[in-house]
């Protein structure tokens, strides 16, 4: 009977999903066949709202955002622009301010058709340029938290928030592997695994857009996946240089996730900057054309990074002029141009070139059409702004909890010797380092600005560690020299030492040092770096300190792994926070004096050495174990500390890994199962990860790869078996031939120290 009424419900379902798509292409094609060249032209393309504003200071100054007439008349009027993006040095403006901007522009750009504009913002770890809006750790350390019950919450308050701001479409997520701790942009991932980021990404989007991507909700945004394909993977670890990536490469590790968000119904992509194989991306038909829409089935919305069709001619050299750079990235797949500037040039030139038949008027069509199905699916025709005050629970209570929860469950405990935490509570502890009392560098970049570089103003309300931890065990027990200082002005790695020596004498009389060190925030391309080793002023003052003999416990605030193997001997503790947002100060305090018992997971490989950049699921050759090999490979495989990385102030052992079979064929699919118990004598959260090892390929396999993980709670003394299914789909890879296959052969299943091997048939 069950089954009945599910496939009823299914064929009733599909059948009104069908009727509804049917109904908005009539809307849309009887839309399009009023329009002109020049109106169809106008809706592609996405011009920055500093072009429509007034004033020289408009990136930085508090005064009030004053939209330009005359400059929205020549965009809106003349140009018929469909699309506006927040400049991406813009401050934070309250939602009001927000409600008076996009209604203005709504109403400015009101034509004959009435056509909304569509905003676009990148809401990356919570409503970003919206002040009052709730901060979530960065990507990564979500990716930490493992926690995808989480994920998705806070990908439900940041559209909350984002549309309380009366934005509909965010930027984000960020689907880019982040194998490479080079690379300024790794913390806006979910790290270097395929299946961890493709498994939380889509809780990102179901949280976004919803479980079944409604959009027209008023509290659901569209989401944008980014940036496709391979971005994060360049050669020299720098943002937007070249890469080079094999098919098979590419369809192994950088597609999944795309695939599978694709599958999820997302609405929008974004694409990758940069070259690979010295093709530019926004002109490669082949991934645009041939992979995205013919293979992949997209459906939605390609909207290009910033300025990059510009970048074909200035940058990358492949088109002698602006007006081929349009032809060739139009003719590519590209929907919609993030026009840096010169939004005339974009739109003179492309109504040109269909004109001259160099761009099918057909190509054109099909983009405006994808713009005018998202503009309807959001509930733009008829609700052109949302109003601030229908989100009364924007900045709420309820949603800083998530935040607080987000943080606290991220915070990765990587080394605990001799149980130097959790610190007691009568404690004197000295803290110190250019971390300890910094908002922005609990947040990062994207936070209030692009930069990061307004987060003290807007985050005063909330706590730094010094100020946590001086709320937890008291103002007199808290001694706060900072010792090392960022500069403030834009040269985001550039430090001071302003008062190391002060600090050294006030460690002195502290029964601990709570060290801070990292990075300060950066965004994008500011974010690159010569020397991923910690810098050497916060080596030399991290030595000094642990000359002095007290217990110290290093708390790492960076956006990637900078290298620290030059001090960690000396440090008995060491606490990864990441980018933990708003409440990381608050989380933080809970951890080292032992209110929260940590529970957070390395999503990348800690390197130990600079040439050392190797990921967890390396190929044989690259680690130590094949020293029994021809020779004695001096491999590369020595990281710091393993990707899944994470201790808790109980322990937890695991047992009984049981598989369903030995031997599977064609349909089969392995039921695998572990107990799992918690030995220690407090509560505490576990992930389960479960690894695969195809132990012969016919291309040679990875070591191991994770395949499924869960994250269980578990009370002192309990037990709790833990259940996964693996498919066939599972032990496939990427053969020679770039084809998905499943070959026979023998496998090896790995959880918590246990293995049991299986057979394919
Ligand atoms: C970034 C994108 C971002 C866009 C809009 C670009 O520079 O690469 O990730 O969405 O700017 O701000």
């Amino acid at each position: 009977k069950a089954q009945l009424f599910f496939w009823l419900w299914l064929g009733v379902s599909c059948y009104s999903y069908a009727q509804e798509d049917k109904l908005l292409d009539t809307k849309v094609q009887s839309l399009l066949s009023k329009m002109t060249l020049e109106e169809k032209v106008g809706q592609m393309a996405q011009i920055t709202l500093d072009v429509i504003t007034k004033g020289k200071d408009r990136f930085t100054s508090d005064e009030p955002v004053v939209l330009d007439k005359a400059a929205m008349d020549k965009a809106f009027g003349v140009y018929k622009i469909g699309s506006v993006l927040n400049t991406a040095n813009n401050r934070a403006r309250t939602p009001e301010v927000w409600y008076n901007i996009i209604s203005g522009i709504q109403k400015a750009a009101r034509n004959k058709l009435n056509i909304p504009v569509i905003y676009g913002i990148d809401a990356i770890h919570g409503t970003t340029y919206t002040a009052g809006a709730t901060m979530f750790p960065q990507q990564i350390g979500q990716a930490a938290s493992r926690n995808k019950e989480l994920i998705k919450k806070a990908a439900q308050i940041t559209a909350y928030e984002t549309r309380a701001s009366g934005i509909p479409w965010n930027f984000s997520p960020v689907l880019d592997l982040g194998p490479d701790p080079r690379f300024p942009r790794i913390w806006e991932t979910y790290g270097e695994d395929v299946h961890l980021t493709t498994v939380l990404g889509i809780e990102a989007i179901k949280g976004y857009e919803g479980d079944d991507n409604d959009i027209n909700n008023p509290y659901h945004v569209a989401s944008c996946l980014k940036h496709f394909l391979g971005y994060q993977i360049a050669l020299s670890g720098k943002d937007r240089t070249p890469a080079y990536i094999s098919e098979q490469a590419l369809r192994e590790y950088h597609l999944p996730a795309f695939k599978a968000a694709i599958d999820a119904g997302a609405h929008t992509i974004m694409i990758n900057s940069g070259l690979i194989n010295s093709v530019p991306v926004h002109a490669n038909y082949n991934l645009l054309t041939k992979l995205l829409r013919e293979e992949l089935g997209f459906k939605g919305l390609v909207v290009t990074d910033w300025g990059d069709i510009e970048n074909l001619h200035t940058r990358d050299k492949i088109a002698k002029s602006h007006k081929e750079a349009i032809m060739l990235a139009i003719n590519a797949g590209i929907d919609m141009s993030m026009i840096a500037y010169q939004y005339e040039t974009f739109c003179d030139n492309l109504i040109a070139l269909v004109k001259e038949g160099k761009v099918k008027q057909s190509r054109i069509d099909e983009a405006v059409a994808r713009i005018l199905v998202l503009k309807y699916k959001l509930g733009l025709f008829e609700t052109p702004v949302t109003h601030y005050k229908n989100y009364p629970k924007f900045g709420s209570k309820e949603f800083e909890q998530a935040a607080y929860q987000a943080a606290a469950e991220s915070i990765t405990l990587l080394k605990n010797n001799n149980n130097t935490l959790p610190l007691r509570k009568d404690m004197k502890v000295l803290v110190t380092g250019p971390n300890a009392n910094s908002m922005r560098t609990l947040n990062g970049g994207w936070t209030y600005s692009w930069q990061g570089e307004k987060v003290e103003e807007f985050a005063s309300k909330y706590n730094t560690i010094v100020e946590a931890l001086k709320h937890k065990i008291g103002e007199h027990q808290v001694v706060y020299v900072p010792g090392l200082s960022y500069k403030m002005d834009g040269k985001y790695f550039e430090e001071y030492a302003d008062n190391m020596q002060e600090a050294l004498e006030a460690a002195k009389n502290v029964d601990a040092v709570v060290l801070c060190l990292g990075e300060n925030s950066y965004t994008e391309t500011p974010g690159n770096l010569s020397d991923l080793y910690l810098s050497d002023l916060q080596t030399e003052f991290a030595q000094k300190i642990a000359a002095l003999g007290k217990p110290i416990i290093l708390v790492l605030n960076e956006g990637r792994p900078r290298i620290i193997s030059k001090i960690e001997p000396a440090m008995p503790a060491i606490v990864q926070t990441y980018l933990p947002g708003n409440f990381g100060g608050d989380a933080l305090a809970d951890i080292l004096f032992g209110d929260v018992n940590p529970s957070g997971k390395l999503p990348y490989t800690y390197p130990k050495y600079p040439n050392s950049l190797v990921n967890y699921n390396h190929k044989p050759s690259e680690s130590r174990s094949v020293v029994e090999g021809v020779y004695n490979y001096d491999a590369d495989y020595n990281p710091q500390y393993e990707f899944g990385h994470g201790l808790s102030y109980t322990t937890f052992k695991y047992s009984n890994l049981s598989l369903s079979a030995v031997k599977i064929t064609e349909n089969d699919k392995l039921q695998v199962s572990v107990d799992v118990t918690n030995t220690g004598t407090r509560e505490g959260k576990e992930v389960v990860d479960v690894y695969l090892s195809d132990l012969y390929a016919s291309i040679t396999p990875d070591k191991k790869r994770l395949k499924a993980f869960e994250k269980i709670s578990l009370k002192a003394g309990e037990v709790k078996t833990v259940k996964f299914t693996i498919t066939k789909e599972e032990l496939a890879f990427i053969n020679d031939n770039n084809k998905k296959v499943v070959e026979p052969g023998e496998f090896e299943i790995q959880i918590g120290g246990l293995k049991r091997q299986f057979e394919v048939e």
